[in-house]
């Protein structure tokens, strides 16, 4: 047995089967690369779902992460550390939000914002106690804590974990009327995804977002963008909600905060929302950590400061017009935005997997979505000439 195949026994035999991943063992990466135990080379599109924006490894960010873990690790929030203020201040400059709350996982930032809209909507806007209601999107993804996929439409997230949160209305995403139809006076949030990532990629009608907008301040709705995929560059912007000409009154972002160094997420707040939150009331043991904002602090730095956001917005218009470019048969689309691609089969095409899995015998990991996508998300850094190669294998395959 090679070292990759006794691995894989291993996690097949002690690991709860939550996962099935691509057969490829992993054990370094640099850049837009990783390596597997036998020494094969793959260029990365899927970076950890967009948490690797910056590339793997990046050496500013690893530099920031031994000296921040050789100074200060942890205090927990009992006590104050000296890198939290920073942090709270660049990103605050960074993104013009007024408020912020530090987390770790993704779905932390999304149970943090419940929580405090929840609040909200009671002390503030004086919704009758236990009435609250978040409307969210068919489709969303949005983490897989009970609340969370209480109000998942995906059956494999959700069937057999009840019982359910409630409070939630779901309406189809892209469908502004429905949205307007949703509402009510206990309506305290909407929880929305700018594009939607796992679903596929999908990108809501040109001018749903200026309505969602118009319709959550007509309504005073809470406006919850949930851009932990979509956010920090992979669009092209720092924030997809840029590209709708909104702003968010909450703003959830995690994954590319650390470049993928360390679970860091926070909360992002435009209006009053978290101010409702009083001591005790919500936290963290490791939220805001000195060593995740130490870590954040540089990720935002690079992100910003090494171009990636334009690399993004430009090699993502080169990369989808490659894409469409292909010769293929069993292509029914390609969409995208930014980094942030999809190339749907057609459904005769037999599912997506199987290419992903051709992909990567020619040394590209991409990641199969939805049965019949294929999933494109490559670091923020790469190049023209990656871009061609890349275009070119998945010609090959999928040709
Ligand atoms: C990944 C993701 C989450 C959950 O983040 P975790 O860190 O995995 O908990 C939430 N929302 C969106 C849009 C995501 O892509």
């Amino acid at each position: 047995m090679t070292t990759s195949e006794k691995l894989i026994a291993t996690e097949q035999r002690l690991g709860a089967n939550n996962y099935k991943p691509l057969d490829v063992v992993l054990t370094r990466g640099e850049g837009v690369y990783v390596w597997d135990t036998d020494g094969n080379r793959y260029l990365d599109c899927l970076s950890a779902y967009s948490a690797v924006n910056q590339g793997h490894c990046h050496p500013k960010i690893l530099a920031a992460m031994i000296e921040q873990a050789g100074r200060l690790t942890l205090t927990s929030r009992a006590f104050r550390n000296d890198q939290l203020a920073y942090l709270y201040e660049e990103l605050a400059a960074l993104t013009g939000s007024h408020k912020i709350l530090p987390m770790n996982s993704g779905a932390e930032a999304v149970e943090t914002a419940i929580k405090a809209v929840r609040k909200w909507g009671y002390e503030v806007k004086g919704v009758p106690e236990g009435q609250a209601e978040i409307i969210v999107c068919a489709d969303n993804f949005h983490g897989r804590t009970l609340s969370i996929i209480s109000f998942s439409t995906d059956p494999d997230a959700r069937n057999g974990f009840g019982p359910y949160t409630p409070g939630f209305r779901i309406i189809p995403f892209g469908d502004a009327e429905a949205f307007a139809a949703a509402i009510n006076d206990n309506t305290v949030a909407a929880l929305i995804e700018p594009i939607q990532g796992e679903a596929g990629v999908i990108i809501p009608p040109a001018g749903y977002f200026t309505r969602i907008r118009e319709l959550c301040t007509a309504n005073n709705v809470t406006l919850i963008l949930d851009e932990i995929q979509t956010g920090l560059g992979r669009t092209g912007k720092l924030l997809a909600e840029e590209h709708e000409g909104i702003e968010a009154d909450v703003t959830l972002i995690g994954k590319a905060l650390s470049g993928g160094f360390y679970p860091v997420s926070a909360v992002l707040s435009n209006s009053e929302v978290l101010g409702v939150l009083k001591p005790g009331q919500h936290g963290s043991t490791f939220g805001g950590n000195p060593l995740a904002c130490a870590v954040a602090r540089t990720a935002m730095k690079v992100l910003t400061e090494e171009g990636m956001i334009e690399n993004a917005a430009a090699m993502g218009d080169y990369f989808l017009e490659g894409l469409r470019s292909m010769r293929s048969n069993i292509v029914r689309d390609v969409r995208g935005r930014g980094l942030m691609m999809a190339v749907e089969l057609e459904p005769e095409a037999g599912g997506a997997r199987q290419y992903c899995h051709a992909l990567k015998e020619r040394g590209l990991l991409a990641k199969d979505t939805h049965d019949h996508t294929i999933r494109l998300a490559p670091p923020l850094i790469i190049s023209r000439e990656q871009v061609d190669w890349a275009v070119s294998q998945i010609e090959k395959t999928i040709g």
